[in-house]
């Protein structure tokens, strides 16, 4: 793997695309590009690979034989975090960009359909909230996986509750001791 680090278009030249693409074509699936104090995109540790891979196997795992809609939608999420870890960059912090709204949020992950620049991966998740804080930790870091590689299978952004398709789904599909403590 390789453990340069890469670096992504100036943020300016992102939002001129992303503004130039209404239809979203090549645009991200869930954020919008990558702030300006957070555009350093790193491979994820082992220790991340190791965490997130086993979640792939314990969907795969639990949802192999559930039938159900919803079994059926954890089981493509884990399919799909198992077969494209390699699509994973961590950021040092979360960053802000737009939401449906048009508003600034603050952001631990987003997905694009295709890379925004060669290398650069489709799935981004912020190891940290911010320089004061830089670990949200490896939990953290799994629900943000769910929650992105959701998109990348297809979930939208449109929200209820403040809760998009993705954000649901990978809260539908966390261990039963996540979803008991609300996460
Ligand atoms: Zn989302």
């Amino acid at each position: 793997m390789n453990r340069r680090v890469l670096q992504v278009l100036p943020v300016g030249a992102v939002l001129l695309v992303t503004a130039a693409a209404p239809s979203r074509a090549t645009g991200p699936l869930h954020g919008s590009g990558c702030a300006p104090s957070a555009c350093e995109l790193e491979p994820p540790t082992p220790e991340e690979v190791h965490a997130i891979v086993a979640e792939a196997d314990r969907l795969v795992a639990r949802y192999a034989m559930d039938t159900t809609s919803i079994g059926r939608q954890c089981l493509a999420l884990g399919t799909t975090m198992r077969a494209r870890i390699d699509e994973v960059r961590m950021l040092p912090v979360m960053w802000r960009a737009p939401d449906t709204e048009g508003s600034l949020a603050a952001v631990t992950g987003d997905a694009h359909r295709v890379e925004p620049v060669p290398g650069a991966g489709r799935v981004h998740i912020a190891r940290g909230f911010d320089s004061l804080n830089p670990e949200r930790g490896i939990p953290a870091i799994v629900e943000t996986a769910r929650h992105e590689f959701a998109h990348l299978n297809g979930m939208g952004r449109r929200e209820m509750w403040g809760l998009d398709d993705g954000a649901r789904l990978a809260a539908a599909c966390a261990p039963p001791e996540e979803r008991e403590a609300g996460r």
